[in-house]
C-alpha cells in the first residue's frame, strides 16, 4: 500500500503530503472520522513515509524501511490498539499481523477491549530512550478506548513530547477523550467514504462483481471495514431474509412472535441493523420500479437489486398502495432504536405493526 491505495480521503492525504514535503510536522496528530474510513490505514502509510529512504515519492513501498514498518517489524514503530487484558505475546502478534495485512479490518473477538495504563507506561519508558533510527513513530488506534489512567499518562507525553517522536492517534469518538489531549494534537478529519468509493474499491481490490459491490456499498454507508465483513456474509441469504421478513409482516401476530424469536437467535444487533438497511434499499427499488418510468429513469440502471427485478415486480404488484415515505420513516426509526439499545423483540413487533398499516394489499 501507499498513499494512492488509500480509498478516497484526498484532503487528509494532501495535508500529510504537504507536511512531509516541507518537513513541517506536528509531534502529535489526531485522525478523526467515522469507523472504516481508513484512519489506521493512512496512519500506517504516513509512518512509512516518515521513514522511507526513497528519493522519489514517499512511501515508496519498496525500500526495506517501508516494508519493515508496513509489517510492523521496525523497532522504532509501535502500533497500539485496544486489546483484551493479559493478551499473550503470540496472540497480540497475530492480531497485529492481521492489521498489517488489512488495516481496514480488525479482528474483534473480545468484548470491551481497552488500551491499558500498562501499555502507555511502557510507551513513556520507551519514549525516554533514544530511537535506533532518527525517530520513533507511535500509532494509538481507537484512542478513545484508553482507560482514564492511560489517557492521563499519555497526556504527560503530549505535554512534553520527546523531540524525536511522532504520535498519531485515531478515533471515531474523539470527544469522549479529555479535551486536553485533543488540544495538543493536530486534528485531521476523515469523511465517510462515498458509495462509489466503496464499491469501486471492492471491485478493484477484492474482485467483487459490480452489482454485489454496489449493494454492499449501499448497506455499509461508507464503512469499508464493514464492507469487508460483508464479503464473508451470504448476501443472497440476507436478501432472502428481507423478502421473508416482509412476508411475515403481513401475517397474524402469533406467526410474527415466532418469527421474531427465530430471527433473534440468528441476528445480533449489528446484523439486524444491516437487515433493516437492506429493507430500505428494497423499498427504494420498489419505488423506482413503480414510479421510475414517470421520471424518465432507466429503471434497470437505477435499481440496486437489479438482478431481482422479477421478485421486486411481483412484490410491487401485490399491493394496491405502498406508503413509501411512512415506511422509510418507520424503518429508519427502528434503526435508531437499535443504536439506542431498545429490546429487539419490541423494535420488530412495533415495526411489523406499522409496516402493515402502510402496505395495502390488492382487493
Ligand atoms: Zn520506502
Amino acid at each position: 500500500m501507499s498513499f494512492d491505495r488509500i480509498i478516497g480521503q484526498e484532503r487528509p492525504k494532501k495535508i500529510l503530503q504537504r507536511a512531509l514535503a516541507s518537513r513541517h510536522l506536528h509531534h502529535a496528530y489526531f485522525f478523526t472520522g467515522p469507523e472504516g474510513s481508513g484512519k489506521e490505514a493512512l496512519a500506517i502509510e504516513f509512518a512509512k513515509a516518515l521513514y522511507c529512504s526513497s528519493q522519489g515519492v514517499k512511501p515508496c513501498d519498496q525500500c526495506s524501511l517501508c516494508r519493515r514498518v508496513g509489517q510492523f517489524n521496525h523497532p522504532d514503530f509501535l502500533f497500539l490498539m485496544p486489546m483484551p487484558k493479559n493478551t499473550a505475546v503470540e496472540e497480540e502478534r497475530e492480531i497485529l499481523d492481521s492489521v498489517a495485512e488489512q488495516p481496514y479490518s480488525r479482528k474483534k473477538p473480545w468484548p470491551n477491549p481497552t488500551i491499558s495504563i500498562e501499555r502507555i507506561r511502557e510507551l513513556r519508558r520507551i519514549s525516554m530512550l533514544k530511537p535506533l533510527e532518527l525517530y520513533r513513530v507511535i500509532v494509538i488506534a481507537e484512542a478513545d478506548k484508553m482507560t482514564d489512567e492511560a489517557a492521563n499518562s499519555l497526556l504527560k507525553i503530549l505535554e512534553e513530547p520527546p523531540p524525536n517522536m511522532y504520535i498519531i492517534l485515531t478515533s471515531s469518538r474523539p470527544l469522549t477523550l479529555p479535551a486536553t489531549i485533543f488540544s495538543r494534537c493536530q486534528e485531521i478529519r476523515f469523511s465517510p467514504l462515498t458509495d462509489e468509493q466503496v464499491s469501486t474499491a471492492l471491485v478493484q481490490t477484492k474482485g467483487v462483481e459490480p452489482g454485489a459491490a454496489r449493494l454492499i456499498a449501499r448497506i455499509v454507508q461508507g464503512n469499508f471495514a464493514r464492507a469487508l465483513e460483508w464479503l464473508e456474509e451470504d448476501l443472497e441469504e440476507r436478501r432472502e431474509s428481507v423478502v421473508e421478513l416482509l412476508r411475515v409482516c403481513l401475517r397474524d401476530p402469533l406467526a410474527q412472535i415466532e418469527y421474531v424469536e427465530e430471527l433473534q437467535s440468528r441476528y445480533d444487533r449489528r446484523l439486524l441493523k444491516d437487515l433493516l438497511g437492506l429493507i430500505l434499499i428494497w423499498f427504494r427499488d420498489v419505488q423506482v420500479l413503480r414510479h421510475g418510468h414517470a421520471y424518465g429513469l432507466d429503471v434497470r440502471e437505477v435499481l440496486v437489486n437489479a438482478d431481482r427485478m422479477e421478485t421486486l415486480d411481483k412484490f410491487s404488484r401485490a399491493f394496491a398502495e405502498i406508503g413509501f415515505d411512512d415506511i422509510f420513516a418507520e424503518v429508519e426509526r427502528s434503526i435508531e432504536w437499535i443504536d439506542r439499545n431498545v429490546q429487539i423483540p419490541l423494535i420488530l413487533t412495533v415495526l411489523f405493526m406499522r409496516l402493515q398499516r402502510h402496505l395495502v394489499l390488492k382487493g
